[in-house]
């Protein structure tokens, strides 16, 4: 069967090449969910021809352990709630940083076996059963081939005690704000001390001992690093580790020899590092600093918010809104867990048989993922044309009669420009409180997710309309209809 290595490398071929048109699928809403698909049938078909490699070993185990994780993986996928999203894609990456961890673990052990130093132990590893055949010892990797192997191995498993943290973090089961005097030094002191060890794995030092002290020191490290990151700087971190899982994958295929994990791991390498780097803009942070600067701890005295919050009824918001002659509505994440958006969308067409100018502002970390606003606005129809990222409405407030604000906080908070003391200073917001009115729905006095007041909700141009989002918008319908009656 010597075509059958061909056919294999032609099915990882085209499992990357579905893993990038997929890829450039998911740059737009109206093409991404076929650009999911694409990349799924090429995960696929790059695992299937994986099975047919003549060295693979362990059939009926790995079926075993695909079936629990394919199932496990449908029923959670079926239940998560959109707002629940950024957890399970969280939790997912740090999965993807532990499988390529868990690759180097087997290879370093393996290598350490060759070395001698644990011949007493019969290797077992699946992944290089080729090199038993030569006096039952697995193969000697080449230099570089170690070198990636115990890079791949820090990094992905960084990626994965890190995002567990991000995980439990954003489900809410830990405290954001775990900081302690000295932390820097400690973490650097335990990315220091995994890169000694790793050197010396990579050295030809390869012993047992030694390999589980370095998964121990880098497994502490991604939860040491994590654990102060807080506030609003949870997108950079995800994508950030969504990063660090390709580049783990991709350096663990070398180490295999598996052009289906280099390529797949390198393109979500890149897609994570340009994430990370928009989010970072879009939160005018340098990743050092979101990393190291132990966002959410800021110091000093909050800013002290004057006067009180005032309360609006539909009705009169409803008059304010068909008599404007402009209206940008602000979503956030409530409107996503109100599921608002097709009430939204109903009322802005309702303005804009008025004759209103209605646009639509999007945050780039309104919600809870990258992109959450835009994909719940298309979901309800609203055309592109309608929507405005932040540097291009933000001029436009000050001409605007009326800014529409739903289920939105942290994204549209004053204090993010104006006191150093606020957690989220430094982060661009949007500018409503230019527009000469601003309503703003939500609930109640409920704070964002950097949990901290709002300036904007005690201006003197801002009214509150208390409720659920989707109610809330439903009796501005219901309120503008019988305007127009
Ligand atoms: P926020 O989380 O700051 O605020 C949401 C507001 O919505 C709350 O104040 C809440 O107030 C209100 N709300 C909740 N439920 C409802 C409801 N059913 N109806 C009406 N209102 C509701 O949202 P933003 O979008 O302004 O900001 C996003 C935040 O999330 C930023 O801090 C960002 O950094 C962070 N983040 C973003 C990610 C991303 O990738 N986009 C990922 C992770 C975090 P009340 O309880 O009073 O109703």
């Amino acid at each position: 069967m010597a075509w059958l290595p061909v056919l294999i490398k032609a099915c990882y071929f085209l499992a990357a090449l579905l893993f990038i048109l997929g890829l450039k699928r998911m740059s737009s809403p109206r093409t991404a969910r076929g650009g999911i698909v694409w990349a799924g049938f090429g995960m696929l078909l790059a695992v299937l021809a994986t099975f047919f490699l003549p060295d693979m070993h362990n059939r009926g185990l790995i079926v075993a352990a695909v079936l629990i994780g394919v199932a496990a993986a449908w029923w959670s996928g079926r239940r998560v709630a959109m707002t629940a999203m950024p957890q399970m894609v969280a939790l997912y990456n740090g999965m993807g940083g532990g499988a390529a961890a868990a690759i180097g673990a087997v290879e370093l052990i393996g290598y350490a076996r060759g070395l001698g130093l644990l011949h007493a132990v019969p290797d077992t590893s699946p992944l290089r059963p080729e090199a038993w055949a030569v006096n039952g010892l697995p193969p000697a990797l080449s230099p570089t081939e170690l070198a990636l192997g115990v890079l791949g191995a820090l990094i992905g498993a960084v990626s994965f005690s890190g995002s567990l943290i991000a995980f439990a973090k954003l489900q809410g089961w830990l405290d954001k704000r775990f900081v302690f005097s000295g932390q820097r030094v400690v973490n650097l002191l335990l990315l220091a001390a995994a890169v000694v060890v790793g050197v010396l794995l990579a050295t030809s030092h390869a012993s047992m001992p030694l390999i589980a002290l370095f998964f121990a020191l880098a497994l502490l490290f991604g939860l040491m690093m994590t654990l102060p990151i807080g506030g609003a700087d949870m997108p950079v971190v995800i994508s950030l580790y969504n990063a660090f899982t390709g580049l783990a994958v991709a350096f663990e295929g070398f180490v295999l020899g598996n052009e289906a994990m280099i390529i797949a791991g390198t393109v979500v390498g890149a897609a994570g590092t340009l994430l990370t780097q928009l989010m970072a803009k879009a939160m005018n942070r340098s990743i050092g600093n979101v990393l190291f600067g132990s966002f959410g701890a800021a110091g000093g005295e909050a800013q002290a918010i004057e006067g009180a919050q005032k309360p609006v009824d539909a009705a009169d918001a409803a008059v304010m809104m068909a008599y404007a002659e402009r209206v940008v509505i602000v979503p956030g994440y409530g409107l996503a867990v109100a599921q608002a958006q097709h009430k939204v969308w109903e009322f802005a067409q309702l303005l804009i048989k008025r004759g209103v100018k209605v646009k639509f502002a999007i945050h780039p970390v309104a919600g809870r993922m990258p992109g959450h606003m835009n994909v719940l606005l298309a979901e309800a129809g609203v055309p592109y044309d309608l929507i405005a990222d932040m540097d291009d409405i933000n001029p436009e407030f000050p001409a605007t009669d009326v800014a529409l604000v739903i289920g939105a906080n942290d994204v549209v908070n004053p204090l993010a420009k104006t006191d150093p003391a606020s957690p989220i200073y430094g982060m661009p917001i949007l500018d409503v409180g230019n527009a000469k009115h601003v309503i703003v729905i939500k609930r109640g006095k409920g704070t964002g997710f950097a949990g901290i007041e709002n300036a904007l909700f005690y201006a003197d141009n801002t009214r509150m309309l208390y409720g659920d989002g989707q109610a809330a918008v439903g009796e501005l319908v219901t309120s503008l209809k019988e305007i127009d009656a």
